[in-house]
């Protein structure tokens, strides 16, 4: 498959630094962007607990992934691709459930 994306981490000239983790993808109805939904548990010092805390992240869809909504992804840090976007998708680790 073609992929003539600049902003393609394979085929492209984006480069990846920074944080990188694995998330849930929960809309893929814009165009070339995902929605990903990372959960993580953050520690609350004052009564020496954890909270689970989820947060989500607008994140660049290259089409030679185009990952769809329920896929497990790994979402890797980048420049300031627009406004709200500053990660790239860049693999699929889990195929979700057909919509
Ligand atoms: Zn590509």
């Amino acid at each position: 498959m073609d992929c003539n994306d600049i902003r393609c981490p394979i085929h492209g000239s984006l480069k990846t630094r920074g944080n990188s983790f694995e998330g849930t993808v929960v809309s893929d109805r814009n165009q070339r962007t995902v929605i990903v939904i990372r959960d993580y548990i953050a520690p609350l010092r004052k009564y020496e607990r954890q909270l689970r805390k989820r947060s989500s992240i607008p994140a660049h869809n290259p089409p030679c992934i185009s990952a769809k909504r329920g896929d497990t992804v790994t979402v890797e840090e980048c420049r300031r691709i627009s406004k709200t976007k500053a990660f790239v998708v860049t693999s699929i680790i889990k195929k979700g459930v057909e919509q």
